[in-house]
This record gives structure tokens, sequence and C-alpha cells, in this order.
């Protein structure tokens, strides 16, 4: 039998509209979808009736497949000959582990393409009005994970060197909603000037979308206050006080 292949397709960040063409085409053709609870779920209306679709969501501490099973099972459907639609959330490649399942792919002889993604990263400041970049306000963006316990002793973030970013542009922080009052105590160790503006943004660019603007001194409290849930992103930068300026196109 043919093998087949694996398509490492970025969903997009919320907003269904913001699939790309080339992943649209996919996910309507693809045999198989292996998707992530991330996703816009109004994109599965798009497969085919007989597309088999695997759910392999996985909520913080409830992995419902582990990623050794999810790589094993990409490979199992390609060698038997499939289409396969590995379906993630924003970009396969921000943080979303899809350099492991290509590399998977790889060792395993299947032939794999990556369909980038708009990034949560980039797309939920921009439906809050918040562009990561400006001319005259911000050089650079960096984004980071804060997955990570800031306190534990192996963490990988250098929170020097990231302090050091917010001088010089906008941080966006991913999957920081658990760690925030670390992670910003430690920004504020290493030098980050607590007046900088911040924002967060619940849900970007789904109609439950919620922003909070605050300070980096402020933002914990707001955050907690408005009880902010999973998924959230923070950008902090001075490109979160265009969204006052006009640029808050979205809100109705
Ligand atoms: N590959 C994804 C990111 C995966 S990590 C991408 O490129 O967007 C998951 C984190 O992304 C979440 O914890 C959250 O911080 C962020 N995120 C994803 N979707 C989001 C959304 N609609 N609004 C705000 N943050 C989001």
């Amino acid at each position: 039998m043919n093998v087949g292949k694996v398509y490492l397709v970025g969903a997009g960040p919320g907003d269904p509209g913001l699939i790309t063409v080339k992943g649209l085409d996919l996910l309507r053709r693809a045999e198989v979808v292996v998707h992530d609870r991330l996703i816009p779920h109004e994109l599965l209306r798009e497969c085919r009736a007989d597309a088999e679709i695997i759910d392999a969501g996985k909520a913080q501490h409830d992995h419902r497949i582990p990623q050794p099973q999810i790589n094993a099972l990409l490979v199992e459907k390609a060698q038997a000959g499939k289409l396969v639609v590995r379906l993630k959330g924003g970009d396969p490649f921000v943080f979303g582990r899809g350099g492991e399942e290509g590399l998977f792919c790889h060792a395993a002889g299947i032939p794999f393409e990556v369909v980038p993604g708009v990034s949560s990263a980039i797309a939920a400041p921009a439906y809050a009005g918040i562009p990561v970049t400006d001319r005259t306000l911000a050089s650079a963006f960096t984004v980071l994970t804060g997955h990570e316990n800031p306190n534990k002793p192996e963490s990988a973030i250098d929170y020097p060197a990231i302090a050091a970013a917010a001088r010089a542009g906008t941080l966006v922080l991913l999957m920081g909603v658990t760690y925030l009052p670390q992670i910003i105590a430690e920004l504020l160790k290493a030098g980050i000037d607590g007046a900088k503006p911040a924002a967060c943004i619940e849900a970007g660019t789904t109609p439950d979308q919620r922003v909070i603007v605050g300070t980096v001194d402020t933002i914990v409290g707001l955050a907690q206050a408005a009880q902010v849930g999973s998924p959230a992103l923070f950008v902090i930068g001075d490109v979160v006080n265009l969204r006052a300026q006009g640029l808050d196109w979205h809100t109705p």
C-alpha cells in the first residue's frame, strides 16, 4: 500500500475564518484528522463525512492522549495510506509541539508538510487593538511561555534577558495564567518597569474575547479579579496604549 502523508496544519487562534486557504483545503480532503483542544471546533464541520476525527485534546492536568501516542498515531495512520491532518491551535510550530511531531514522522520515514497558522501570539493582540510592533514604540517582540513555575530550579526562562527584551519591545506571554504572579515577580526582580502597560486577552478572536488592561504592577490583581481562564495571553509594552487611542476595532 502507498504510504500516506501527515500535514501539520495551523487552525488559527479561534476565529474559524483565520485558518489558511491551504489548511482548509487539506482539512476538507483529510481521511484522518487528529485535533487539539484549542482549535475552532466549527472547522470540524468542514471535514469529509467519512473522515476519522480523533480528539487528542489536552487539558492541562488531563493529558487525554499522551504525546508519544499522538506521534505513533500519526505515523500509523499515514503508514495505512491515509491523508492525515494534524490540526493544531494557532501555528503548529509556536509552542505546539509540531516540531516533535515532524521529527517523529521523519524518523519513521513518513512524508510530512507544515501548513503554518495564524498564531494567537499575534492575532489575539490584533483583535484587541494592540499591534505587537510599532515604528515608534516597539521594534521587536518576544514571545515566551509561562507554563513552567519560575521558582523551579530547572526553569529554563532567562528573566533578566526577558526584562531586557521588554525595554526594546513587546513581550507576549503564552500559557501564563497559572504562574502569572510568579512570572511578574521575577520580571520585576529583573528590573522590568512596573508602570509599563500590560494587557490580558482571554479567548482572543472569538465571540467570548475579553481584554483587561493595566500595568505590570496591576495586571496580576486585575486578572485575578476578573477570574481570567484559559486560553489567555498577556501583552506587556507601550503598544498596549494604542488600543485606547483608537485601535480597538473589535469591541462592539
Ligand atoms: N500554537 C498556538 C499556541 C499554543 S500554546 C498558537 O500559535 O497560538 C497555548 C497558549 O496559547 C494558551 O495557553 C494561550 O496563552 C495562547 N492562546 C491560544 N489561543 C488563544 C486565544 N484565542 N486567546 C488568547 N490566548 C490564546
